[in-house]
């Protein structure tokens, strides 16, 4: 290990996306602030790679924790060249259903928690004019269902705050790439899943089948996350990374198909989109 050994910080370490993330950064060789809610769930990730790895425990909805991880990790590693706000859960219920204490804890992990850590490491990146950050958004971060509406509004919410956070810090020199999956083999549609306890019979055939479709993929959804990973390590180390990365096949399948829906429903209405402008002068 040298100065130049890239150092990463990741949020939600202990399952997952992010425990994959830091095992297979580790092991590259890189070193990692592998952080969790509750750091006895990584300390098994940070045993054995030495000062390379820093297990701390961060709770992204606490400002105090996010402020001092980030501070550690600079202090015991001089600096965060990668940011990964991968914490994040889900939410089931028709938008009806939606319990308004559990909505706002969803937006206060996936949206609030990623702001609070981004805008911690930002002052270190400016200051040396280098820096990335990942976003872990969705594929329901660019196309929504039933069933999920909240989660794809704090997925939306990722996907327009990182486009704008993109423009405003390129000249500064530090990137962002917004990673879209679609369904990996982690805890997200399993244990990690949270649902409405209310639930209304109308909404039976349309988010309650898409409810019960969505559990059911637990243990068989076809993403690979240590291949996630390396994907996204690759994509961020490559001579140009991309602002937006999807990973796996449904991922592109179906933001494609988003992408011809939406072509075709602005073509359709152009003549009135364009005609509520003045008339040329
Ligand atoms: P996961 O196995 O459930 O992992 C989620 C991680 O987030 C856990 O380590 C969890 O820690 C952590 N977390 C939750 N709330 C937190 C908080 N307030 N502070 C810090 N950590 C917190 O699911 P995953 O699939 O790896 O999810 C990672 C990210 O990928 C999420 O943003 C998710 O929305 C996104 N994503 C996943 C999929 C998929 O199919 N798997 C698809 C698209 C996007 P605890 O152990 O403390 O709960």
């Amino acid at each position: 290990m040298n100065d130049s050994t890239p150092v990463w910080f990741i949020t939600g370490c202990s399952t997952g996306l992010g425990r994959a993330l830091a095992t297979t950064l580790l092991e590259r060789g890189h070193r990692a602030a592998v952080t969790a809610r509750d750091p006895r769930t990584v300390a098994d990730l940070a045993a054995g790679h030495g000062e390379r790895a820093l297990a701390l425990a961060l709770d992204v909805t606490d400002p105090a924790q996010v402020a001092e991880a980030v501070e550690r990790a600079e202090a015991e590693f001089g600096r965060i060249d990668v940011l990964v706000n991968n914490a994040g859960y889900g939410y089931l219920a028709a938008v009806e259903e939606g319990e308004d204490a559990e909505v706002r804890a969803l937006f206060d992990t996936n949206v609030f928690g990623l702001v609070e850590t981004t805008r911690a490491a930002l002052p270190g990146m400016r200051a040396r004019r280098a820096g990335h950050i990942v976003n872990i958004s969705s594929l329901g971060g660019l196309a929504a269902f039933g069933a999920t509406g909240y989660y794809h509004a704090t997925k939306f919410a990722v996907e327009g705050l990182s486009e704008s956070l993109a423009a405003e810090v390129a000249p500064l020199g530090i990137g962002v790439t917004i990673v879209e999956p679609a369904a990996f083999r982690t805890d997200w549609s399993g244990p990690s899943m949270r649902q409405s306890a209310t639930v209304i019979d109308d909404y039976a055939a349309t988010a309650g089948a898409r409810r019960a479709a969505t559990l059911a993929t637990y243990g068989h959804q076809p993403g690979d996350p240590l291949r996630a990973a390396a994907a996204v390590i690759d994509a961020v180390e490559s001579p140009e990374p991309p602002l937006r990365l999807l990973l796996g096949k449904a991922a592109y399948d179906i933001a494609t198909a988003r992408l011809d829906t939406l072509r075709a429903g602005f073509d359709t209405w152009r003549a009135v989109t364009v005609g509520a402008d003045y008339p040329a002068a």
